[in-house]
């Protein structure tokens, strides 16, 4: 099938709720203008040199979310167009990102990557690590910063019991954590689910997916 057929598949299958990232990672510009032309316009990109050259030769209403592990001494490449950082996992990334948010005079989205697979290679923060984040004193003084939601990883295993429990209980910290409402966060998205379980990452409450090669084909 298409990329464009494939995206239909998924899309026409969404609760309303649902917002579909697609990942376009390792794939050339052209076939993002062929994603672009069907109307979605939200792009993942796990790398901030190829999300910065993909900025600069594709139509700017484009929504830029960045999924990847990211360094301090990239954020400034980011931070003047960057919609969403979905992987936030230390206090010391949300400075820096905070004082380049200043610079380009905005208030960046962010959710913290929280740990819930059982495998050694995910980053992220463990839910201890998450909530003191949360609550830490050092985070209310970051004003051009702005934590909109969470987001995790599943194990990558064909045991879907373990992946959806560990899909809820992302969700149930997720909802603990909701109550907390501060002039810089706000609880609102829950990004889980890839290719492999979306919908059970959707049966167990996320409200935005991260989808590649369910639409592109496999990555070489
Ligand atoms: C690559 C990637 C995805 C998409 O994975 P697919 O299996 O191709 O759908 C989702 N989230 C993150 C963080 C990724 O790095």
């Amino acid at each position: 099938m298409s990329i464009k057929e494939n995206i239909h598949k998924i899309t026409t299958s969404l609760p309303t709720n649902v917002t579909l990232v697609i990942v376009t990672k390792t794939h050339p510009v052209e076939k993002l203008m062929e994603v672009y032309q069907t109307g979605n316009h939200i792009f993942g990109e796990n790398k901030v040199q190829e999300m910065c050259d993909k900025y600069e030769q594709l139509p700017k209403n484009i929504e830029w979310h960045l999924i990847g592990h990211l360094q301090t001494n990239k954020v400034k490449f980011i931070a003047p167009f960057v919609s969403l950082i979905h992987s936030i996992d230390s206090l010391k990334l949300l400075q820096e990102i905070n004082k380049q948010a200043i610079k380009n005079n905005r208030i960046i989205n962010c959710l913290l990557q929280v740990y819930i697979a059982k495998e050694e290679t995910k980053f992220g923060l463990d839910f201890n690590e998450a909530e003191n984040l949360l609550r830490s004193d050092a985070l209310k003084e970051l004003h051009n910063i702005k934590i909109t939601g969470l987001m995790g990883m599943a194990t990558n295993t064909d045991n879907e019991k373990q992946i959806e429990l560990e899909f809820l209980s992302l969700k149930q910290f997720f909802e603990k954590q909701k109550q907390l409402e501060t002039t810089n966060i706000k609880l609102e998205t829950l990004s889980m689910g890839m290719s492999s379980d979306y919908l059970l990452a959707i049966k167990s409450g996320s409200n935005l997916i991260r989808v590649g090669s369910s639409i592109f084909g496999k990555r070489i």
